[in-house]
């Protein structure tokens, strides 16, 4: 069954930006996903290559420097990426919701400075830092503050789990400027290196271990008043904003963790014996096969639906919770099920089903738990917005 089929019309520009991606995939990615999960070492080298296909901006117009595709494009590349490797994915998915952010909402002026280098593959990838210690589900809640100092800002606080915050080029960071709620919230344009930032140590975690997750520290962090993004006091519209499409790029890029692990269990099942024939020839495994396919299917077709209303500008909020929540369950389930086909070599770390296995739980918990989606879907269908 083709992807096509199943999903309507690809334009060619849509497909070109996912063939750029897969090709880099395959030969960049994929090669080193493993060693890149044993060693956690970020992926330096290829942010800059990735910058320069236009694969940190996608969805950025080319007039500005970017990609020039859509949210379908973005949701077609994203899976190739994730293919490949999650945590390359996952930092892309920061990196292009920063850079997307910047082109909404930035000056001239800040495109000059930061989406131009940006897009050229000057900066590396870009963090956004809305998180905190203390809080990330209920971010309205965040307790790092902004200040205004004459014609400065100063910001005080820290941030948490912050994807590629050792390397980005720079940051997007959330703060209080205001007073108590949503409505106190500004965002801030942070460089790299900005006296008053510290980035605390690398999170050692289960999965997505190269993509660079760590706590950043901000101690009388002054940065010029032009570093503010966007209106004062509607940061947290912003972040929110963003959020609700990059949703469904950790759809798809739980799409591509079971894809591969789809390609993973059927080859193994094609190959091991068990009690004289293939594994693949039990009726069990048919069934589980065709349990893992369907629910494959549905993830797409629902990533699809959200990126299309994403792109016509409809209202979306709901479809991208829908397709998140769907896809990240399903795909936990999909890869569980084909470490099983894979019996105890599943469980060794010699076999890519272990590393996708871990990789693929944090999609439930990150960019809107799945908790949190329920919320967004249940409010959205009993019309209380
Ligand atoms: C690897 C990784 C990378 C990340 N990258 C980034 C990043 O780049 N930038 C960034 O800003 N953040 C990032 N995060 C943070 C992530 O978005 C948060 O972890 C997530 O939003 C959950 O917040 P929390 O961890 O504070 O959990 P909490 O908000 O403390 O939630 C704890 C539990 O309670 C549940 N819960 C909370 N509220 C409700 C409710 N109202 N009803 C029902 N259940 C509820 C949650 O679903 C969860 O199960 C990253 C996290 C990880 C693990």
């Amino acid at each position: 069954m083709t992807l096509e089929r199943s999903i309507g019309p690809i334009t060619e520009e849509q497909a070109a930006v996912a063939t750029v991606a897969r090709q880099f995939a395959a030969a960049r990615l994929a090669p080193r996903a493993a060693e890149r999960d044993r060693t956690g070492a970020y992926p330096l080298e290829e942010m800059g290559a990735l910058g320069e296909l236009g694969l940190l901006a996608m969805k950025v117009p080319d007039s500005e420097g970017g990609g020039g595709t859509d949210n379908v494009g973005y949701v077609l590349a994203m899976e190739a990426i994730a293919e490949a490797c999650a945590s390359t994915a996952v930092i892309l998915a920061s990196s292009n919701l920063v850079a997307k952010l910047l082109c909404d909402y930035g000056t001239p002026a800040q495109k000059a400075k930061w989406l131009r280098p940006y897009t050229q593959g000057r900066l590396g990838a870009a963090a956004f830092a809305l998180s905190e210690p203390g809080c990330g589900s209920d971010a309205a809640a965040l307790t790092t503050t902004a200040k205004k100092d004459g014609d400065s800002w100063i910001l005080d606080g820290a941030k948490m789990w912050i994807t590629s915050g050792a390397h980005a080029g720079f940051h997007l960071v959330f703060a209080r400027s205001d007073g108590p709620g949503p409505g106190g919230i500004s965002c801030f344009i942070v460089d790299r290196g900005t006296p008053g930032l510290t980035i605390g140590k690398e999170e050692d975690k289960m999965g997505q271990r190269a993509s660079g997750t760590v706590a950043l520290h901000f101690d009388g962090c002054r940065l010029p008043a032009d570093h503010l993004l966007g209106e004062r006091g509607h940061g947290y519209a912003v972040a929110l904003g963003a959020l609700g499409a990059g949703r469904v790029g950790i759809a798809a890029l739980s799409i591509g963790l079971a894809e591969a692990a789809f390609g993973y269990g059927l080859a193994y099942a094609r190959e091991r014996k068990a009690f004289g024939k293939a594994v693949v020839d039990f009726q069990n495994t048919q069934f589980v096969l065709a349990d893992c396919r369907t629910e494959l299917d549905a993830a797409w077709l629902l990533s699809l639906r959200a990126a299309r209303l994403l792109d016509t500008g409809d209202k979306a909020a709901a479809e991208s919770s829908m397709a998140k929540l769907f896809a990240t369950e399903a795909s936990s389930r999909i890869i569980d099920k084909m470490l099983q086909l894979h019996g105890g070599y599943g469980y060794s770390r010699d076999y890519a089903i272990e590393r996708l296995y871990r990789d693929s739980r944090v999609t439930r918990i990150y960019e809107g738990s799945s908790e949190i989606q329920r919320i967004v879907i249940a409010r959205d269908l009993l019309g209380k917005r």
